[in-house]
């Protein structure tokens, strides 16, 4: 018997059947084979840091723990392995010169997992990190080793750059990558009254901007970042007060250094979290039905903060920034405190306002309110069902999520 899977938040636990961790694409091969035969299913897992159960199966749990490390870079391009844990990849791309365009809040994730499902940093200039991936090979259900670029198989990239494990176990994975360059992290506070107002500003004079609202305070704390060898875009806001808040402090340099060290975080405390993509244009109406709900339904437990962020389009299938300029809000819980009845109420508003959810975090969608939200997602399906004929990775959370039942 297995031992238990649980995943980083402790939300999701289940045993599977058995836990595989292949050394080679023959053994990836091999492995599919079998599942298929044994007409058992397969799920790929990274570093377990989803909350929504995209990786729960009762048969094969396969890890690519030992198949990670860049396998080879040059110019705009490094292919690395999918195990390749995000830390461990900007080392590598900072050891040869080169460092990735955006990141997320922490580089735990691996490079297969985070892209499977459109990990995001911040900047209406940087799309997801599903949208840096220029090339795929995996392991498809009938344990076919698949190639697509833009040189092989060019019409599938849109739909493997972002495949929730369901096309196939990704091997490879080449990355858009340019030369290394240092940012400059600057955070401060303010009123969530000035930081709204001043929110175009902040994001379109900054390389990277969110903020962080706490529900009960009320202030926010504004995080922006800047190449170090350009002129700083940002304005420089001078002190003052904010009508009817605390003081708040000038912007204040947090850390500046390579991308790969100064994007992401360490995050000790444990959290459940719902995160949704909304329109960029319906970003304001949505954040001010969610204020108003947190602050005169859930402020007793809500004891953590709402996170803001913007991301570019692009034209993955499932990306939920599918065409349309995104900004997203995150509700954070920690996770010694209950979070369903707070997220199911939020999600209503998300969906009020065309949100599409996250991926790997907490939300209620099956494949029936999911399919409108997507307008390539009848194309998806029907390549899922060509790469995978037999179900091999169609888990049954993975069946609701994309078979309408
Ligand atoms: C503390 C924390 C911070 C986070 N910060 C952010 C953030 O800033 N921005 C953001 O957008 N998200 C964030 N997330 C969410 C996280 O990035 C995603 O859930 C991500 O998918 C997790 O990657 P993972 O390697 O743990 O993959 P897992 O959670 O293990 O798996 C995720 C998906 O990837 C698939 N998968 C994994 N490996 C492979 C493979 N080799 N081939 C095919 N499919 C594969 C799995 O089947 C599954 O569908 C955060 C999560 C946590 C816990």
């Amino acid at each position: 018997m297995a031992e238990p899977f649980v995943n980083w938040s402790g939300s999701l636990r289940f045993t599977p059947g058995e836990y595989a961790q292949p050394g080679d694409e023959d053994e990836v091969r091999r492995l599919v084979l079998r599942a298929r035969e044994d007409a058992t299913t397969i799920r790929p897992v990274g570093s377990g840091h989803s909350s929504s159960p995209l990786v729960r199966t009762d048969g094969v749990l396969l890890g690519l723990d030992r198949m990670a490390g860049v396998i080879a870079d040059g110019g705009d391009r490094a292919t690395v392995w999918g195990g390749t844990k995000l830390a461990a990849l900007g080392e590598g791309l900072y050891d040869a010169g080169l460092a990735m365009d955006n990141l997320g809040d922490v580089d735990y994730q691996s490079i297969a997992g985070a892209t499977a499902t459109g990990t995001h940093g911040t900047g209406f200039g940087f799309g997801n990190l599903s949208t840096q991936v220029t090339g795929v090979r995996l392991v498809t259900g009938t344990g076919e080793l698949l190639d697509v670029s833009a040189e092989r198989n060019p019409e599938l990239l849109p739909a493997v750059r972002l495949s929730l494990g369901a096309l196939g176990v990704v091997t490879r994975v080449t990355l858009d990558v340019q030369p290394r360059y240092e940012l400059r992290r600057r955070a401060w506070c303010a009123h969530v009254d000035w930081t709204l107002d001043h929110l175009a500003e902040l994001v379109h004079t900054n390389r990277n901007a969110d903020f962080y609202w706490y529900p009960r305070s009320d202030l926010t704390q504004i995080r922006t970042m800047n190449r170090t060898d350009e002129a700083p875009g940002e304005r420089t806001w001078s002190m003052g007060r904010v009508p009817g808040s605390d003081p708040w402090r000038a912007p204040r340099e947090i850390k500046a250094g390579p991308t790969h060290r100064t994007i992401p975080q360490a995050r000790d405390l444990r959290f459940e979290e719902i995160e949704y993509m909304l329109p960029a244009e319906a970003f304001a109406a949505c954040f001010a039905e969610v204020r108003r709900r947190v602050r005169e339904r859930h402020r007793r437990v809500a004891g953590w903060r709402v996170l803001v962020r913007t991301i570019a389009a692009d034209d993955i299938w499932l990306s939920n920034a599918y065409g349309r300029p995104t900004v997203t809000i995150a509700c954070l819980q920690n996770t010694s405190l209950p979070y369903e009845e707070y997220f199911r109420d939020v999600e209503a508003v998300f969906r009020q306002y065309g949100g599409r959810p996250h991926w790997g975090k907490k939300h209620w969608l099956t494949a029936r309110e999911l399919r409108p939200l997507y307008p390539r997602w009848d194309d998806f399906q029907e390549l899922r069902r060509r790469l995978d004929p037999d179900g091999v990775f169609l888990a049954p959370d993975l069946a609701r999520l994309l078979e309408e039942a």
